[in-house]
């Protein structure tokens, strides 16, 4: 059996350990591995390694850093293929979408590469006489990354590239469900050339997770996960004086108003709700169909879903099995519940014939129309392979349902009317906007985020927001003494 251990200061850790995970391939529906869960003490170990390695990596000139991403970059896009196979083999998701994943990391790396740019101060000359001013950016010390199963190489990358491009040391707490990504990033690191400690993993749960909240000599976290765990992670980090960006749950909704061409909306509902079996947080769960367009638009959504293939990921599968059977059979759970609360369940998900073992953990797609606001199906982040169809009166009625949404993460209009999408993107409250767009991810020199629910902290993820989540400001007064002294004055400095 495969045991997944801890990277620290490296290099793999050697230790012990008392408490462990298991892992499972989701598409064979067996344990695939044992993952070490990190006590408190190994926390600090890591902890330790990345506060001993900081003061020479902050010292390493920009050339060096850039010099390391360089050729982290080059590793990763030489071994995009064994990455994408290692998360398909431990999430579900299909191959392609591994590679995907893998993709969207490798730009937040080629983003950092510019750093030696990203960390430009600026320069004023005679603030006052013969005195300039000018600004730094500096690197906040240990970093803890905490993130979730559903994206176990993209999420992490969203940060650590960034993290330690910016001089900082990073301690990094993955999924429990997926982990072993995390070490073969750990190794193209060592590859690289990057130093010990300046990258570490710890595995576990909470009890990992409370060690990184509460470490004296952890600066700043970066979580991602649900909406109750980012909320207790912004508020516990945050009581200990530390910087925290915490982006939790969705609700995503794609409004489709009557003038939208409805095979492009129909094509993108299919593709943004089921892609990763709706295990993406920028997935979208409710369609807004804005009247008279409904019906027409559930008979296009439900006329491709029966083309669909669920199966092994490693496959020629359009959607793979969902991460563990608990989470299959909450996700199935919703299914009843929808009944029960009077929706119409137009595609039944559970009655489909996956291509993979017997034991895989698969839910089909499922379709929901007639969904009210109030029903489960719609309050709740399912995080699953369930689309549901809510029927609006009008554009205002559909605005008023996005925005009394307590998520904020992403959402998408579809229409042909330039009017009514530049009204919609001014009006609606979400961090990611889509025009005819339905997964509206921004690109890596963007920052990633959402509002409300979705995000507690100011500092999105990547682009200039990542940056200055990493650094502290300092701005340099100075004067360098002429001829000419000063001589003594009390008053309040003033430009003369
Ligand atoms: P999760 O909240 O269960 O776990 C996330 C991380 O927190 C994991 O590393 C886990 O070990 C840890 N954790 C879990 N429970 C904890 C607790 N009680 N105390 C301390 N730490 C704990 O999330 P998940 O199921 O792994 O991921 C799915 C969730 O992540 C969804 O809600 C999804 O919307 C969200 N997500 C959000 C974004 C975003 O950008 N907003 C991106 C990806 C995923």
């Amino acid at each position: 059996m495969k045991r997944i251990t801890h990277w620290i200061d490296g290099k793999p850790f050697a230790g012990e350990s008392e408490r462990a995970g298991d892992v499972f391939d989701p598409a064979l529906g067996v344990v695939s591995g044992r993952v070490d869960f990190a006590p408190a003490a190994v926390v600090d170990e890591a902890v330790a390694a990345a506060t001993r390695a900081f003061d020479g990596w902050r010292e390493s000139s920009l050339s060096q850093r850039t010099k390391v991403l360089f050729a982290f970059r080059e590793l990763l896009a030489a071994r995009t293929g064994e990455l994408a196979s290692i998360i398909t083999a431990e999430h579900g998701k299909v191959l392609a979408d591994a590679a995907g994943e893998v993709q969207r990391g490798l730009e937040v790396v080629e983003f950092a590469c510019g750093v030696p740019t990203l960390l430009k101060g600026g320069f004023s000359e005679n603030v006052s006489t013969r005195v300039d001013s000018y600004s730094l950016r500096q690197p906040l010390g240990v970093v803890g990354v905490i993130s979730p199963f559903n994206f176990p190489a993209m999420v992490p990358m969203w940060f650590f590239p960034v993290a330690i491009a910016c001089g900082n040391t990073v301690v990094l707490k993955p999924s429990e469900k997926d982990p072993s990504a995390s070490v073969f990033l750990a190794e193209l690191w060592a590859q690289a050339g990057l130093p010990g400690g300046v990258f570490n993993i710890v595995h576990g749960d909470k009890v990992a997770v409370d060690r990184l909240l509460t470490h004296p000599d952890v600066a700043a976290v970066s979580f991602v996960g649900s909406t109750a765990v980012a909320r207790y992670v912004y508020e516990t980090g945050t009581s200990r004086g530390k910087r925290v960006q915490a982006l939790g749950g969705a609700k995503n909704h794609m409004v489709v108003l009557p003038d939208a061409d409805l095979d492009l909306a129909a094509d993108a509902a299919v593709n943004s709700g089921f892609g990763s079996a709706g295990e993406r947080c920028m997935a979208i769960s409710a369609v807004v169909a804005v009247e008279p367009i409904g019906d027409e638009l559930v008979a296009k959504i439900t006329s491709r879903m029966a083309a669909l293939h669920t199966g092994d990921g490693r496959r020629d599968s359009d959607m793979g099995p969902l991460v563990t059977a608990a989470h299959r059979d909450k996700v199935a759970g919703y299914l009843d519940a929808g009944l029960a609360e009077g929706a119409s369940l137009v595609v039944d998900g559970r009655s489909i014939e996956p291509d993979g073992a017997a034991e895989g953990f698969w839910l089909g797609p499922s379709l929901f129309d007639h969904v009210e606001p109030t029903m489960s199906v719609y309050t709740d982040e399912i995080f699953g392979p369930v689309l549901s169809v809510v029927r609006s009166p009008t554009y205002d009625a559909a605005l008023d349902l996005v925005n009394t949404n307590p998520y904020g993460n992403g959402t998408a209009i579809f229409t042909n009317d330039g009017g009514a999408a530049r009204r919609f993107q001014h009006d609606v409250q979400a961090g990611m906007v889509g025009i005819n767009v339905p997964i509206p991810v921004p690109m890596a020199y963007y920052s990633f985020g959402g509002w409300k629910n979705s995000l507690f902290g100011d500092a999105h993820a990547h682009g200039a927001e990542g940056v200055h989540f990493y650094t502290r400001g300092k701005v340099v007064t100075s004067r360098w003494l002429d001829p000419s002294h000063g001589g003594v004055d009390l008053g309040f400095p003033t430009q003369t």
